[in-house]
């Protein structure tokens, strides 16, 4: 015959199972015997299984938010060099990487540079950081979503596809100047970014300047429009470096390189 004991444990199992606590149905027993050993008042025990349940979930809801997010691997904080670029201040993107400051105004964060001076690296690494710090974000292809926008679009669903966006605290469009410039094309990028003024972040990277955007959008209205909305609340970095990858491949061959041609760091949140 079963003990009372196991016959209660039995119990405990399934009714855990049936509400749904899966942390608390791992941890349980060890943490039971742990009590009943130290003579725990039963409200210590409770708290100390709610404690192991909230702090699961937590990191279980990271682990999915790292998902959706499409971040590319291995683009982190730890793994980005900033004495490469000395007009970015580790110090400002730590504190971007809190997020409350400006994802909560949907202010935006913009970032140009010629190719390989790490933008990419720098925006997925902040986004990581966010998502750890338990914001929603969404890395993109600007050209990849702009397709999907279009998709959308054609389905007349573009306004409930950019209205799913909104989950996202930070979108971040990698490349936007690579969008090629075709009315249908950029004016839902138009739209998303209207849709988005104000209310929730975008991280733009770009390897042209805004006196360039002309060649993006298809009239000057649209172009003026779209740089007004952007940078009313934003901060924008000037990656003015030379491409990373030549400067290591360099590197490896000559010795250090040469220090970078300019250094500017524009704040008006
Ligand atoms: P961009 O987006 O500006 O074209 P990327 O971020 O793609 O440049 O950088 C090109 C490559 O060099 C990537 O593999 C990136 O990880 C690396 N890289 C660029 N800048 C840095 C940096 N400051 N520290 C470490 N790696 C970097
Ligand atoms: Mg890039």
């Amino acid at each position: 015959m079963k003990s009372a004991t196991a016959i209660d444990a039995a119990r405990v199992e399934l009714l855990l199972a049936e509400l749904r606590l899966p942390a608390i149905k791992l941890v349980w027993s060890d943490l039971a015997a742990q009590a009943d050993k130290e003579g725990w008042p039963a409200a210590r025990f409770l708290a100390a299984l709610a404690e192991h349940e909230i702090a699961e979930r937590g990191r279980r809801r990271i682990e999915r938010h790292l998902a959706e997010a499409r971040l590319p691997p291995g683009k982190t904080l730890d793994t980005f060099d900033f004495d490469v670029v000395p007009m970015v201040s580790k110090a400002q993107i730590i504190a971007l990487a809190a997020g409350d400051s400006w994802l909560e105004k949907g202010a935006n964060l913009i970032m140009f540079g010629p190719p390989g001076g790490g933008k990419s690296h720098l925006a997925a690494s902040l986004g990581f950081a966010l998502v750890e710090n338990g914001w929603r974000v969404l890395f993109a292809r600007t050209t990849d979503l702009v397709q999907r926008l279009q998709i959308a679009r054609r389905e007349l669903a573009l306004e409930s596809a950019i209205a799913k966006l909104d989950k996202y605290h930070l979108l971040i469009l990698d490349d936007l100047a690579y969008v090629t410039k075709d009315q249908a094309e950029t004016s839902v990028l138009f739209e998303l970014i209207g849709a988005r003024y104000e209310r929730r972040s975008l991280l733009v990277t770009a390897n042209q300047p805004f006196g360039e955007w002309g060649k993006i959008f298809p009239d000057q209205a649209m172009t003026l429009a779209v740089v007004d909305r952007l940078v009313h609340h934003a901060t924008i970095f000037e990656m003015n470096v030379e491409s990373y990858r030549r400067r290591t491949a360099l590197e490896r061959k000559r010795g250090p390189g040469r220090p970078p041609a300019s250094a500017t760091i524009k704040a008006n949140v």
